[in-house]
C-alpha cells in the first residue's frame, strides 16, 4: 500500500484580476466542503496571493506560489524571496515551470537553487520536469528527464527532499489538449521514482509524491489516479474554474 496522500494542485498561471481570483477562490471554498483525500493547492499570481490566503484560510485549499528566487532579500528587482512567500501564508511553490523553462531563461542550475532556497525557508517545492515534443520524438525523454531531475535535486540531504514534490509534465501536452495515456504517464513516473531510489535510497524513493500534469480534465483524473506511480496532478487550464477543478479534487 502506499503511503503517499495524494495531492491536487492548480496553477493559474498569468489568469484572472483581483475581482475574478477572489471570486473563483470564495466559490471553490464553497465547493470543497468536504474532506478532500487529497492536499489541494491553488497558485495564482504573486499579486494575489494575499488577499487569497484571507479566503483559503482554515479551508481545504493551500495556498501556492508559481515562481520564487534564490535569495531571501537584496538587489534583485522584480522577484520574490521564499520568506517574501510564507510571510503572506504560502506552502508550496512551484518551481521549473516548463513556461519558465521555456520562455524566461530558466535552467537545471536555477532550479537547483531556488529548491534550496524553498527548502530552506520551509516551503514545499513543487518541482516540474519533462520533455518536449521534438525530444520525445528523438527518443531523449529518459535521458532529458534524467538530467533534469539529477540537477534540480542534487546534493541534499536526504531530510531536506523528505517532503518536495515532483511534476512530471509533458511540455506537449500542456495546454494542447493532448494527455499522455495513463500507460505511458506510469512509465515516466516508475522511471523518476527509480531514479530517486537510485540517487537517494529506497525510503524517499517511495514517500516521495510525484504529480502529473498535461490537460489533466475531470474525465481523465481517475484513470490516472488508479495508476501505482501516480500520486496526484498539477493542472494549468481545468483550475481556472471553480466548478471543474473541485470535480477533479473529488475524483
Ligand atoms: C500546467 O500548467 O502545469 C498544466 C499542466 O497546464 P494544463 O493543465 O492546462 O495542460
Amino acid at each position: 500500500m502506499t503511503e503517499r496522500k495524494p495531492m491536487i494542485a492548480g496553477n493559474w498561471k498569468m489568469f484572472k484580476t483581483l475581482p475574478q481570483a477572489l471570486g473563483t477562490a470564495r466559490e471553490l471554498v464553497d465547493l470543497l466542503k468536504k474532506p478532500p483525500v487529497a492536499d489541494v493547492m491553488i497558485a495564482p499570481a504573486h499579486v494575489f496571493l494575499q488577499p487569497l490566503f484571507t479566503v483559503f484560510e482554515s479551508t481545504y485549499v493551500a495556498l501556492g506560489a508559481q515562481n520564487v528566487f534564490w535569495e531571501n532579500e537584496g538587489a534583485f528587482t522584480g522577484e520574490i524571496s521564499p520568506p517574501m512567500l510564507t510571510s503572506v501564508g504560502c506552502k508550496y511553490v512551484i518551481i521549473g515551470h516548463s513556461e519558465r523553462r521555456q520562455f524566461l531563461s530558466e535552467t537545471n542550475e536555477n532550479i537547483r537553487k531556488k529548491i534550496k532556497a524553498a527548502i530552506d525557508s520551509r516551503l514545499i517545492p513543487i518541482f516540474c520536469v519533462g520533455e518536449t515534443e521534438a525530444e520525445r520524438d528523438a527518443e531523449k525523454t529518459f535521458s532529458v528527464l534524467d538530467k533534469q531531475v539529477r540537477k534540480g535535486i542534487e546534493k541534499f540531504s536526504r531530510d531536506e527532499l523528505k517532503d518536495l514534490v515532483i511534476a512530471y509534465e509533458p511540455v506537449w501536452a500542456i495546454g494542447t489538449g493532448k494527455t499522455a495515456t495513463k500507460k505511458q504517464a506510469q512509465e515516466i513516473h516508475a522511471f523518476i521514482r527509480s531514479l530517486i531510489e537510485k540517487i537517494y535510497g529506497n525510503d524517499l524513493a517511495k514517500k516521495m509524491r510525484i504529480l502529473y500534469g498535461g490537460s489533466v480534465k475531470p474525465t481523465n483524473i481517475a484513470d490516472l489516479m488508479g495508476m501505482d506511480d501516480i500520486d496526484g496532478a498539477l493542472i494549468g487550464g481545468a483550475s481556472l474554474e471553480a466548478d471543474t477543478f473541485s470535480k477533479i479534487v473529488y475524483y
